[in-house]
């Protein structure tokens, strides 16, 4: 880095201590570079001078040029007020000082000409501008026009006189000063290629842009900058199989086919085969996986998880899956143990409910080897568990599980990185994978099961409960079962409860002939499995809950599922609810009941639900509609850590820069081209300062 750029804020002009000293605790500015990679929040426009006449209704800001006719000194001592009149030839407008009245009466000269910039205050003696900009439109430069941006600040900024006067100052003035020392940090043929502004030209006007279409330029530049670099280390190892973690070769697939062939009662969808081949392909390679299987509810990732989890065991290693819940773990055990013990295979559960002497029996049992499938929740298995030797993890439900949990597990086994296979329901839209799951390669099962019956959703307000009352009474009749789910809000878990209790009431009221059952996850995990077993195998016929069961939970034999607030939902979490029904051969249902005064957007988020069955689409409008805030988290801060892109609204530059770095990638997996200098040599100060892409020199 260019020491011009790594020069202390406090080297600057006319900077306090006091100010260089809040700059860098409230603002982490700590250098020239830091300050020029600060970018504005917003922009004020002083583009275009406009005539009061044209003012429009609800302008805020306005830049005028006129002549200053009058000015007028009020009141006295601490209440005087200075008020001037600027005539721009179409009307007059006020001109208020409250402050520093002596300094401006002595700078405003009548008959002048001035630009002035400044808010637009509408009051019953008609319109002013308090405390504008001024300047005597002969000393006017070509800078005075632009977009001038506006940085963020805080109390402390404002108290430390940090305005945004002075931060475009020392911006600007860095800007020029160190304009021939700013490097280009893509190659030229990228940059012809894709009609990129240089780096320089960038930095400047996305500071100081003369007008917007120059901003978008900037901004376009500076993205396709922060999207490159991101995406580059996250494929160069893919690409780079030497960079890859060394794992152990495995290929004693005997074991699975045999589960295949005498075991499993019906065959796997194409999707799952071609899925276990790719996980098959890996696991024999020698090198980690590090692969994300996507796949919608119900597709049936468990099993191709289960399959996984056999070839590795067949070939003389351990597994382990982990859940997000106690619940969960359960589910997985209960559904895969009476297969492992047709195998001969033998499986623990490990959970927070586990009593100490089974607990001790289990982790003696992991470091000999004698288990040899391990399923429990991530804490537990995080914090105390050694294997013998371990050779695959599955992560159920990613997106609880973040990129630091999954460098953690590398260190379970001294000698070799184990495999790694993430599971998630949550389908993301394919723009978006990579970009933020990163290092992990995706496998897709974009098919169910044979014989599902797509379930079909239907929209009730409250006042027609009686109508799903009978639907839900043709269902029980035929011998199916129910789930009610109420809203559980986090901030106020005990509201979610009493909704729960008192619909639990009314349920058993409506249906006095039938058995029901509550769970939340406020119970003692035993009771909680207790109620599940009873639903699980028949014995209650009506499970009303929290949203406790969203992930994972299965019994084929429920086809309804009723939501109740459904409009207090997210879309992804609705899906998701949905998803514990269309599970067997039957005809299943969706009833969303919502309260019949709804938002537009409520509105709107019941009627994709209504109309479509498919993951795919419902993350895509899910992301359109508020942004992909569920990406966020220890994921996305972690290893996405983007500044400027919108990973909603710039699929397209994500996948433009996608295709730029694979290529590039293809022709120069190791970056040792002359042309890719630039490349390796940024990459390397980015490993040095991980995660900061934005430096300037
Ligand atoms: P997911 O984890 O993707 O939600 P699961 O693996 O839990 O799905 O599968 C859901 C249900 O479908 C389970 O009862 C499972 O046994 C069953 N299943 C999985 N694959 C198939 C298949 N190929 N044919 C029929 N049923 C399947
Ligand atoms: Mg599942």
């Amino acid at each position: 880095m260019s020491s011009y750029f790594s020069q202390s804020v406090s080297k600057l002009a006319g900077i306090t201590q006091k100010q260089a000293q809040v700059l860098q605790k409230e603002l982490g500015l700590n250098t020239y570079a830091d300050l020029v990679s600060f970018f504005p929040y917003r922009y004020e426009d002083r583009t275009t001078i406009h005539k009061l006449i044209n003012l429009t209704q609800g302008q805020d800001y306005a830049l005028l040029k006129g002549r200053l006719i009058s000015k007028t000194l009020h009141g006295q001592d601490k209440k005087q007020v200075l008020t001037a009149i600027l005539d721009d030839g179409s009307a007059k407008i006020k001109l208020v000082w409250f402050k520093a009245i002596d300094y401006h009466q002595q700078k405003l000269i009548t008959g002048t000409e001035y630009l002035v910039y400044g808010k637009i205050n509408e009051d019953k003696y008609g319109l002013s501008l308090h405390h504008p900009d001024y300047k005597p439109f002969a000393q006017v430069v070509p800078e005075d026009f632009g977009l001038f941006p506006v940085y963020n600040g805080t109390a402390a900024t404002e108290a430390a006189k940090i305005t945004p006067l002075k931060m475009r100052q020392w911006i600007r003035t860095i800007l020029t000063q160190g304009r021939d020392r700013i490097v280009e940090t893509l190659p030229q043929e990228i940059i012809a290629a894709h009609s990129l502004l240089s780096r320089r030209e960038a930095l400047h006007d996305i500071h100081f842009a003369p007008d917007s279409r120059r901003l978008a330029l900037a901004l376009r530049r500076l993205k396709f900058e922060e999207l490159f670099y991101f995406q580059i280390q996250v494929m160069q190892p893919l690409k780079n199989p030497v960079a890859r973690q060394p794992a152990a070769v495995l290929s004693g697939f005997d074991l699975a086919r045999s589960f295949l062939t005498q075991v499993l009662p019906f065959r796997l969808t194409a999707a799952q085969n071609r899925v276990l081949k790719e996980i098959a392909a890996d696991l024999g390679s020698g090198l980690q996986m590090n692969r994300l299987l996507q796949g919608d509810v119900g597709s049936g990732k468990t099993l191709v998880a289960f399959l996984a989890m056999l070839m590795v065991v067949g070939s003389g290693m351990q597994a382990v899956m982990m859940a997000p819940t106690e619940i969960l773990a359960f589910q997985h055990y209960a559904s895969l143990s009476q297969w492992a013990e047709q195998l001969g295979v033998k499986m623990a559960l490990l959970t927070g409910s586990t009593k100490t002497a089974r607990r001790r029996e289990i982790l003696t049992g992991l470091e000999t080897g004698q288990i040899q499938i391990l399923i429990g929740t991530h804490a537990l298995i995080e914090d105390w568990v050694q294997f013998k030797a371990l050779g695959i993890c599955v992560i159920d439900e990613q997106h609880r599980f973040g990129v630091e949990q999954r460098a953690r597990l590398r260190h379970k086994n001294s000698a070799l990185a184990p495999h790694i296979l993430v599971m998630t329901a949550t389908p993301i839209p394919r723009t978006l994978a990579l970009t933020a799951y990163g290092d992990l390669a995706v496998s897709v099962i974009d098919q169910l099961p044979e014989g599902r019956k797509p379930v079909k959703t239907l929209h009730f307000t409250e006042l027609s409960r009686l109508k799903f009352f009978q639907a839900m009474r043709e269902q029980l009749a035929q011998g199916r079962q129910v789930y009610v789910v109420y809203p559980a809000i986090e901030e106020n878990e005990e509201l979610a409860i009493n909704d729960l209790y008192s619909g639990y009431e009314s349920i058993k009221r409506a249906f006095p002939e039938y058995q029901v059952g509550i769970v939340h996850g406020k119970m003692k995990s035993k009771d909680r499995d207790y109620e599940m077993s009873r639903f699980k195998n028949g014995q209650s016929q009506i499970l009303c809950a929290t949203t406790v069961i969203e992930v994972g939970v299965n019994v084929p034999n429920a086809t309804v599922m009723v939501i109740e607030n459904a409009e207090r939902f997210g879309l992804a979490q609705l899906h998701q609810l949905r998803g514990r029904v269309g599970r067997g051969s039957h005809q299943s249902y969706c009833y969303l009941i919502t309260t019949h005064k709804l938002t537009r957007e409520m509105r709107e988020r019941i009627r994709i639900l209504c109309q479509t069955n498919n993951g795919f689409e419902i993350a895509d409008a899910d992301l359109k509609m508020r942004g992909p805030g569920d990406l966020k988290g220890t994921q996305q801060s972690g290893l996405v850590g983007l500044q400027l892109t919108d990973l909603a609204k710039d699929q397209a530059l994500i996948e433009e820069v996608r295709n730029c770095v694979s290529d590039l990638l293809s022709k120069d997996p190791t970056l040792e081209l002359p042309q890719h200098q630039v490349v390796k040599k940024k990459l390397e100060i980015i490993r040095q300062k991980k995660g900061d892409f934005s430096q300037v020199g």
